[in-house]
């Protein structure tokens, strides 16, 4: 495979990330020939490795969303306001920085799922990465109110100032969660429940007309899901959605063409078959 078509994925952990597959589908279907590898990286040696990776684009995720802002030497708007780069762009022998994660879950959660986000009233838990990379697409999609809650209260406060909106946007510390009354969505952009380990949550921030959504997807879903279920959530998805649509925006900005995500969706939910290789 020449160095021109290479991709990749960069993030710790890395092994469970479902982009190699995707991209692959991705590019079976458009008829683009890629190689798209994932690529174990932490703070101290991620510039390195992307150096040495010969990439023509990357992703970025957890936890190294902000050092990939950092590196870029020009970034989008939707990147600057987010504060985190999850999509890298060769651009000579530097790079440019996107962010798609809001657009991501704004599309899986209106065209895929068919909630009208306006006027509802939003529980963001988390302030890394992904939560910083969601907030403006929420408010953009038109929601009255956006309550960031996070276990350092001091990055939930520095979140909704880069808002920009203290009408819209709070800050608030989790032991404030049970005077918080219910909520029309609540996301969960924590990495706690891939150790099984979030926080206990009141049952009072949820009703019949709730819907939840957990950024991760799989076995780390399954914990927030279930309480989701409990408190009485009509709707309550994964981030497999969300993962897919991500990954279709950076597929366009990498490829200048949008690639279908629905039968990529329906495969990796155990639906269809668009990820099973002919080679
Ligand atoms: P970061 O490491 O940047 O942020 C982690 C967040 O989780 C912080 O707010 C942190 O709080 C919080 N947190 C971690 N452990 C706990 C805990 N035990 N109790 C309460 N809060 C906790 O990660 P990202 O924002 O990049 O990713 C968050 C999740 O979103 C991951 O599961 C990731 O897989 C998922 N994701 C999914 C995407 C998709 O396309 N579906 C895209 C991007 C992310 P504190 O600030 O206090 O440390």
């Amino acid at each position: 495979m020449p160095m021109g078509k290479r991709y990749a994925v960069f993030g710790t952990p890395i092994s469970h990330s479902q982009s190699p597959r995707i991209h692959a589908a991705f590019a079976r279907q458009t008829g683009i020939e890629l190689d798209y590898v994932s690529i174990e990286a932490g703070h101290d040696d991620f510039a390195a490795k992307l150096a040495a990776s010969g990439a023509q684009g990357a992703n970025v995720t957890l936890p190294l969303k902000e050092d990939a802002f950092a590196l870029c030497r020009e970034t989008s708007e939707r990147a600057r306001r987010a504060g985190a780069v999850n999509t890298l762009i060769r651009d000579g022998d530097g790079w440019r920085g996107d962010n798609t994660d809001g657009l991501g879950l704004v599309r899986d959660l209106t065209e895929r799922h068919g909630l009208d986000l306006r006027e509802r009233r939003v529980l963001l838990l988390g302030a890394g990465g992904a939560a910083r990379g969601v907030a403006p697409a929420l408010l953009d999609a038109g929601i009255s109110a956006l309550f960031v809650v996070n276990r350092t209260p001091e990055r939930a406060d520095a979140l909704a100032d880069a808002m920009g909106e203290p009408g819209r946007v709070h800050a608030r510390g989790w032991d404030a969660l049970p005077a918080l009354g219910e909520f029309d969505l609540l996301v969960n952009a924590t990495s706690a429940t891939r150790g099984g380990a979030l926080p206990p949550l009141p049952m009072a921030l949820a009703g019949l007309r709730s819907a939840a959504v957990d950024l991760s997807y799989g076995e780390a879903a399954v914990a927030f899901l279930a309480w989701a279920r409990a408190a009485g959530c009509t709707h309550a998805m994964d981030g497999l959605g969300m993962l897919v649509e991500q990954a279709a925006e950076s597929f366009l900005l990498w490829h200048g063409v949008r690639p279908e995500t629905d039968p990529v969706y329906a495969a990796l939910n155990g639906q269809g078959d668009a990820l099973v290789t002919a080679d």
